[in-house]
């Protein structure tokens, strides 16, 4: 069936049933994860201790099409696939040429694009014989989709909410308890990590780094119980590809090929999941840009050095090659939570790195100016995450009209903001802060 490109809603029936895995297609190999002690690169044992085996395969794959177990499939046949809307009137609202499509990925059960890994990482560690899995949680979304995809497939599940956020979003830590999650404001006092950083600082408001130094530990320390990343690593951008592939096959359906992708970039795995399957048209020479939006407060890709680093605060992960602002860093309480990472995902930063990708930066009152116009147009409230995206679509689209260009942009609509209304109630009242990042 052949839709007309200005067809708002460009529905699909059929899911995509292979993820789609970038690494034999990359114009630069990674650089190789390494261990700390003796810098050299990790195998596969080194990660056994906090993840299945089928995860670590996925992690290092060289196969083009990993299929999606029929048991994933059946849980993300719930949600997806994902609209993939024409966003007509925020267009006229705009007078632009361009027409800006957003796929929208807050129609899942936790609200954003999350589950798409957390069903596939819980239905892994299930079949591994794993009981209970530790993990962390910036806003409070990726502790959310964990808690639900443990709860399809019957595991437990610990989450150790980074504080600021634990304090200003209850209503996503209400949201893991229905999908019958524990969890705890980090740093806690449940782990080693935790207590080292309260020790020095009583007041610390946490960071998602901090947060995987105490889910690593709890998984490290305790028998059958794993740790599950909820972005970064490749198994994660390698699960959120199923994004990308729908909305290729989508934007088939209009005849039409993208001109711009954009998405916001916390660890980057909405972001990847949306390029990827576009790289090798990219690679080809069709001319498509991708841009990946970070906060002006915690700008990895446009302020950070490409180095090895670790993932966590404490020190306690391999190091991985990525753009960062040193893992020590503890970003500002900005509402976006998610995008609240010292680092970037290896194949994003690899992307950077190679100009493929151009990283820009956003602060938060253009942000949630941008949002509120896209909600006051199109009705859907981003979350501050996604808001990101949404004001460079912003830009574009008024670059197209001042160029007279009817380019084709897709937006990354990762989530929703229904748990995130605190955050535009401060902007309405003034009293959000654009913080610029200050290098220690
Ligand atoms: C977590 C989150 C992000 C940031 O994470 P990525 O891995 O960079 O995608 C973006 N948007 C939403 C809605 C999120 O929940």
């Amino acid at each position: 069936m052949a839709l007309k490109s200005d067809t708002i809603l460009l529905p699909i029936q059929e899911m995509p049933t292979s993820w789609y895995n970038v690494l034999p297609d990359l114009p630069t190999p990674l650089d190789p994860p390494l261990n700390p002690g003796t810098r050299q690169p990790i195998g596969p044992e080194a990660l056994s201790a906090i993840f299945p085996m089928a995860l670590i395969e996925q992690e290092v794959s060289t196969e083009r099409w990993i299929a999606i177990p029929p048991e994933v499939l059946e849980v993300y046949s719930t949600w997806r696939p994902t609209p993939l809307i024409r966003a007509t009137r925020w267009e006229k609202a705009l007078e632009t040429p361009a027409r800006i499509f957003y796929k929208y990925e807050g129609t899942s059960p936790a609200g954003s694009h999350k589950p798409n890994t957390a069903v596939a990482q819980a239905y892994y560690n299930k079949k591994a014989g794993i009981k209970r899995l530790a993990t962390e949680t910036g806003a409070g979304q990726w502790g959310s989709a964990l808690s639900f995809g443990c709860c399809k497939f019957g595991l437990a599940c610990t989450v150790y909410m980074v504080k600021i956020s634990y304090e200003q979003k209850p209503y996503r830590r209400s949201l893991m308890h229905v999908w019958g999650a524990e969890v705890y404001p980090s740093p806690s006092d449940r782990t080693n990590a935790g207590r080292a950083i309260l020790a020095k600082d009583p007041e610390c408001l946490g960071s998602l780094g901090i947060a995987i130094s105490e889910a690593v530990e709890d998984a490290a320390t305790n028998d059958g119980v794993n740790y599950s990343l909820g972005s970064v690593l490749n198994h994660v951008l390698l699960h959120q590809t199923i994004v990308g592939q729908e909305v290729e096959k989508q934007l088939k359906m209009a005849g039409l090929e993208p001109n711009i992708i954009i998405g916001c970039c916390g660890g980057g795995s909405n972001f990847g999941g949306l390029i990827l399957p576009f790289l090798a048209d990219r690679l080809e020479g069709k001319p498509i840009r991708f841009l990946g939006v970070e906060p002006t407060a915690c700008p990895s890709m446009t302020r950070g050095k490409f180095e090895y680093d670790f993932g966590d605060t404490i020190g306690m992960t391999p190091l991985l090659k990525m753009y960062t602002l040193g893992h020590a860093f503890v970003p500002p309480g900005i509402h976006a939570g998610g995008l609240r990472y010292h680092g970037m995902a290896p194949i994003i930063s690899r992307l950077v790195a190679d100009k493929i990708v151009e990283p820009m930066a956003c602060c938060q009152n253009d942000v949630f100016a941008a949002s509120v116009e896209f909600a006051r147009t199109e009705g859907i409230t981003p979350a501050p995450e996604s808001g990101h995206a949404v004001k460079v679509a912003r830009d574009e689209a008024l670059r197209c009209k001042r160029e007279k260009k009817a380019e084709t942009i897709v937006v990354g609509l990762s989530g929703h903001g229904f748990f995130d209304m605190g955050a535009y109630d401060a902007f309405f009242a003034g009293k959000l802060e654009d913080i610029e990042y200050q290098p220690s």
